[in-house]
Order: C-alpha cells, then sequence, then structure tokens
C-alpha cells in the first residue's frame, strides 16, 4: 500500500535491478550481515550467488541453507592466511587475492583440497590507506608466477573505489581497471557496490555486489555472528 511499492520488497528490489543491469552484468547478492532467512527469500526469488565478507558466518549460514539447491558462494572480505583452508573449502569463487604471497598458499591449499577455486585479483587503482590490493605495475610484474600457480584458475579482477569521489572519477576508475583485465587477458570485472555500481555497469563489470540495495540496511559488523532462524 506504499507510495513507492515494488521498492519495499526484496522482490520489487530484486526485478528492478535485474532490469537496470545490462547484459552480461551479473548481481552478486551481498547476503553478509544478513539472516539465513532473507538468503533462502533471494534464493525463492531466482538469486543463487551470494557474496560473503567472514568466514564463519557464511558457515553458519551454509549449514542453515543445506537443504537448497548448491548455491555459488563468493568470498569478498579481507583474505586472511589463517583462513584461507576455510575459505577454500566453503567459497568457490575468491574476489579478494591482494598479494603473491597468499597466491602462492591458497594455491598450494587448494591443490591439498582438490579444489580449483575461481580467483579475482584486487587491484588499488587509487592511492587508499584503507584498502589492500595489488597497484597495477605490481600486478603485471606478478602476473607470470600468478599464472604458474595450478590450482587456482584465475579469472578476473577485482576494486573497491575509495568513497568520496566525483561520478567522472568513479567512471574513470572502473574504465582503467577494465582496460587491465583486457590488458592481462581476464574476463571477469568485479566492479560496484550498491552505491557506484552504475558506473561500474557502464565500465563494463561482470559482477556487482550489491548488499545494502537489495536487502537494506544491516547491522555493523560484529566479531560473532547472530544468525536467525526462520521459523518453517
Ligand atoms: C559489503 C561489501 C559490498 C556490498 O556493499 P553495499 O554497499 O551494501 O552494496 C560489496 N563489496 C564488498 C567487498 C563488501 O565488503
Amino acid at each position: 500500500m506504499s507510495r513507492s511499492g515494488a521498492q519495499d520488497t526484496l522482490a520489487g528490489r530484486l526485478q528492478d535491478l535485474r532490469a537496470r543491469l545490462p547484459e552480461g552484468t551479473h548481481l552478486l547478492a551481498v547476503s553478509k550481515g544478513q539472516p539465513a532467512a532473507a538468503i533462502r527469500e533471494a534464493v525463492a526469488l531466482g538469486q543463487r550467488s551470494f557474496g560473503e565478507s567472514r568466514l564463519q558466518e557464511a558457515i553458519a549460514k551454509q549449514s542453515e541453507l543445506a537443504d537448497l539447491q548448491p548455491l555459488d558462494w563468493h568470498f569478498i572480505g579481507r583474505l586472511q592466511a589463517n583462513k584461507a583452508r576455510g575459505i577454500v573449502r566453503h567459497f568457490g569463487t575468491i574476489h579478494s587475492l591482494d598479494s603473491l604471497e597468499l597466491a602462492r598458499r591458497l594455491d598450494r591449499i587448494a591443490a591439498e583440497e582438490g579444489r580449483s577455486p575461481a580467483v579475482l585479483l584486487q587491484v588499488k587503482l587509487r592511492d587508499d590507506p584503507a584498502k589492500t590490493g595489488f597497484a597495477p605495475e605490481a600486478l603485471r610484474a606478478a602476473m607470470p608466477e600468478l599464472r604458474d600457480l595450478p590450482a587456482i584458475r584465475l579469472v578476473g579482477l577485482m576494486t573497491i573505489l575509495p568513497l568520496g569521489l566525483e561520478s567522472a572519477e568513479r567512471r574513470a576508475a572502473f574504465q582503467a581497471c577494465s582496460a587491465l583485465a583486457a590488458e592481462l587477458g581476464l574476463p571477469e570485472l568485479s566492479m560496484g557496490m550498491s552505491g557506484d555500481w552504475p558506473e561500474a555497469a557502464a565500465a563494463g563489470s561482470t559482477w556487482v555486489r550489491l548488499g545494502t540495495a537489495l536487502f537494506g540496511s544491516r547491522p555493523p559488523a560484529a566479531p560473532g555472528t547472530a544468525v536467525v532462524t526462520a521459523p518453517g
């Protein structure tokens, strides 16, 4: 009965986003901070790819959702060396590989676990002390060794822009990332969040990572995870 109608429900927001995303740009539903019930609702609406940034939280929700058809889980958080094995076991795609040292470790663990995760390399296009990632030059230098790691599949680049850029600056940064991926022959581009996805999609993003634009606001990140269980 509200004025904005469809925007008030997950179904409405999902439908609206699907209509606006260009062909070739996939929606990664960022479900961090959301209960398993919200994921279940999105699955019922046809969404299958979900992004999580905390391992323990993801494991808890994955087990709550074990009755569903296998979902497509993407790890988008800071990759910590001591969590690498759990991440390899619980995610098919990793968006946030940000150093050669971690790549070697991930490769060794993936081989031990008999898995071959799809990996995107996080790049830092602008100075941002709050973000990790390969600078473009460092990435070019690391590529020969990265390509030789047998157990991880390098599929693309991922970037997170600093806050506070003008739209034109965001567009330019996303285009630079897109050009770098093309130069390196990597097909996937994980770019764009709730606040900047239209520019990312225009620059060729293949995965926009949307949390609040889809699920609404989430509680602030906390070390523990309270997962609310839906009845039924
Ligand atoms: C939380 C998060 C997102 C989603 O952010 P929203 O602004 O809620 O869309 C996307 N990417 C990464 C890496 C994140 O940590």
